[in-house]
């Protein structure tokens, strides 16, 4: 039985189909009644099921065309993060962001509005600047960037259809050096966090959310700015991994030595897989005015959850445009939580969170774990009710919803 990559979720789907071409796939779509697009499948939940025919683009041929001109690059949406990312490296060109993990597909990422970190720097999904789609009907169309419900369109949930393509927005390509900093005193990341979260291009910090310091700040500099300092904290003489005792060869390049985009943004180096997948992840995305009090609210509850704790993680993400976002119409400051896999204990701690957390406007990530269904989200997402009506026009016979979205949304 496939499960995804936490094995929290074996997939319920009757079928599980990878075609070769995109004329098998709109076949498929048209002929069958329930259909889902399957990324690689490192969601943690039931988000990506169906009971219909789960389908697979990894088989498909794979493109990524750059536009010089427009600085625009066209690629194939079941394609991993780091095979896209080397391929438009190799061209001179860059994504100005990347989340912790280049195992994932274009597609995946986009649907879920997944992101890395950094002040200035949106969501991947917030660089799509078209998409092409299959319908309900198997008919392949074009969304673009003019079109007026186009952002609704780009963070799906894979309800609106299977993306095949997608246009990304592109950067030339640069070069980046990570640094690692221990022991950065509670008191002085909360005075500070402004200036902590500009200490880099893009800035992660890791804490358990208990005792008296941080854990670790990673702080990734594009390669023409100054080193990264951190006063009151301890620079690393050693590369390190962000939970405790386990092993750095699977994180991307420390100490700060340049190397490219593509190898330094994402925590996790590609050829490795990052751990054993003995993890679920949650996590929420809080207005960045409210940064103090999410994070005050959290190191309360913290002697609560510690128990299933892993590592919490600290990022920022820019606003965007994007209906179902979770930096929809404003900055925001990310807060991560590995657990352990023990879903039971996870399930009853959420509660915990949501209850501190929703009321500032927290959005939970769509790919993790959180038990917020629609009464709480619309007051988080003001297009949802826009969203659902473009989901009707797009889909009125549900043929891409599921039990997740069934749950989690109505419908
Ligand atoms: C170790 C680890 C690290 C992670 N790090 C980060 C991080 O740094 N930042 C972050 O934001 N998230 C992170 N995530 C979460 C991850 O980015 C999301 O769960 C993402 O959706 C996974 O992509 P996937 O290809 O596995 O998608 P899947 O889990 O396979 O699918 C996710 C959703 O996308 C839809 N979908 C997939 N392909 C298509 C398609 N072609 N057309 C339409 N819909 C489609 C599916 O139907 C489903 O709804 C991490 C997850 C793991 C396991």
């Amino acid at each position: 039985m496939r499960t995804n990559w936490a094995r929290s979720h074996a997939y319920r789907a009757a079928r599980l189909a990878r075609p070769l071409a995109l004329l098998e796939v709109q076949e498929l779509v048209a002929a069958n009644e329930r259909v889902r697009a399957l990324g690689s499948g490192h969601s943690f939940t039931d988000l990506a099921d169906t009971d219909g025919v789960l389908v697979v683009l990894d088989a498909l041929p794979g493109h990524v065309s750059v536009d010089t001109a427009r600085a625009t690059a066209t690629v194939s949406s079941g394609l991993l993060l780091g095979d896209v990312a080397e391929a438009l490296h190799s061209r001179g060109w860059a994504l100005p962001t990347l989340p912790s993990l280049p195992h994932i597909t274009v597609a995946g990422a986009i649907a879920t509005g997944s992101h890395g970190s950094g002040d200035r720097t949106g969501s991947l999904a917030s660089l799509v600047c078209g998409l092409e789609v299959i319908g309900p009907d198997g008919e392949l169309c074009s969304i673009r960037a003019e079109e007026p419900d186009f952002d609704g369109w780009v963070v799906s949930l894979g309800l609106l259809g299977i993306v095949t393509s997608v246009t990304l927005k592109v950067v030339p390509t640069y070069n980046v050096r990570q640094f690692v900093y221990t022991s950065l005193p509670w008191q002085v990341f909360l005075n500070d966090f402004d200036e902590v979260m500009a200490s880099g291009y893009s800035v992660s910090v890791f804490t358990t959310w208990t005792g008296d310091a941080v854990n670790q700040v990673w702080i990734k500099t594009t390669a023409t700015s100054e080193s990264a300092s951190l006063r009151s904290a301890v620079a690393a003489h050693v590369p390190m991994h962000m939970i405790p005792g386990q092993s750095s060869d699977a994180v991307t390049a420390q100490l700060g030595i340049e190397g490219p985009w593509h190898d330094r943004l994402p925590h996790f180096r590609r050829a490795f897989t990052p751990s054993s997948g003995e993890e679920l992840q949650t996590e929420y995305l809080v207005p960045r005015r409210l940064a103090a009090d999410a994070l005050a609210h959290v190191r309360r509850l913290a002697p609560r959850f510690a128990p299933l704790l892993q590592i919490g993680e600290i990022r920022t993400v820019a606003g965007d445009r994007l209906w179902l976002s979770g930096a929809y119409n404003e900055d925001v400051v990310a807060l991560h939580f590995t657990w352990k896999r023990a879903w039971q204990q996870v399930h009853d701690a959420l509660p915990l969170l949501e209850e501190a957390l929703l009321p500032l406007g927290a959005r939970p990530h769509w790919g993790k774990c959180f038990v917020a269904t629609r009464d709480k989200l619309e007051a988080q997402y003001p297009r949802l009710a826009d969203f659902a009506a473009l989901r009707r026009r797009s889909d009125p016979d549900g043929k891409f919803a599921n039990a997740f979205t069934h749950r989690v949304l109505g419908y």
